[in-house]
């Protein structure tokens, strides 16, 4: 794969619908100048692997789906990026920065730690290889998100927008819940600000239906990208969804499980739903 694909693209088939999913995490292209310090299998556990395709049938609803190429521990694309941990670097950022919790706890812009606490590089990093990963693969993917939410919101005039991630079953010993289960689905909308309370409503209902346990806004509210593009004043409407990796792999060794195809098809009827429920919100419009 050439280091210029950053994202892939699903268009939907048939009748498009103002309805978009993203998955940041699932890339699995490690580029070659990526030196980190633990093993590969180490690293890749910061991954939401299988994430994108376990969405795969959304476009078959008229959803579109975009997912990053490059792993989330070379970048973070739900990261800002001013949230840089500076003594990562061995040299002068030209810009100001605002590290958040997140680069507190070693996760952020760039991951200092791999999953279990090792030091992700053993060595700092130069301001411009850092500038080079945001220009080559960060700054792509956000462009193409934004522009097809504009996009969608263009030609709707308004927009739902689903960023998918997975969780570990248990909290890392730097996370904030720290060795506690998770539910089954988090669902994220910062505290109510970057969705609809009937859109979040709407996917947590309908995964509690199919019987899942179901959180909101804990451990996670949603990050960079729903707190981006989730503007509900102006009809955009962006939530974040967890889901267990227990419910479909391995931790250990990434492999799907037993369980990966039920997930699957339970994810294909959420998407459903959801794109029912745009329709019947574009009917009331019209
Ligand atoms: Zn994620």
């Amino acid at each position: 794969m050439s280091d210029a694909v950053a994202f892939l693209r699903h268009a939907p088939a048939g009748e498009a619908l103002p309805l978009l999913l993203d998955s940041p995490h699932s890339g699995e292209h490690y580029p070659d100048d990526f030196d980190h310090a633990p093993p590969r299998e180490v690293v890749r556990q910061a991954e939401d692997t299988h994430v994108a395709r376990l969405y795969r049938s959304a476009p078959a609803q008229g959803a579109t789906l975009i997912e990053a190429t490059f792993p989330r521990a070379y970048i973070d694309a739900n990261r800002s990026l001013d949230d840089i941990d500076p003594s990562m670097l061995s040299d002068a950022w030209p810009l100001p920065l605002a590290a958040s919790r997140k680069t507190g706890q070693g996760i952020g812009l760039l991951w200092r730690i791999a999953r279990g606490g090792a030091p992700m590089y053993a060595r700092q990093l130069t301001a411009a290889e850092v500038q080079r990963r945001i220009d080559a693969w960060y700054r792509p993917y956000h462009a193409a998100l934004a522009a097809e939410l504009d996009a969608l919101h263009r030609r709707f005039g308004v927009v739902w927008h689903i960023n998918c991630h997975s969780m570990p079953a248990v909290g890392d010993a730097n996370a904030d819940d720290a060795g506690r289960p998770r539910k089954d689905f988090v669902l994220g909308d910062r505290d109510a600000t970057t969705c609809s309370a009937e859109f979040t409503s709407l996917v947590g209902e309908t995964l509690a239906a199919m019987g899942y346990s179901v959180a909101i806004n804990d451990p996670y509210k949603g990050v960079e990208i729903v707190r981006r593009y989730g503007r509900p004043g102006e009809r955009r409407h962006s939530l974040q969804i967890e889901l267990n990796r227990r419910l479909y792999m391995d931790e250990t060794t990434l492999e799907p499980n037993a369980n990966y195809p039920a997930l699957e098809a339970d994810l294909g009827k959420l998407v459903a739903a959801v794109a029912l429920y745009v329709r019947a919100q574009l009917q009331k419009r019209s």
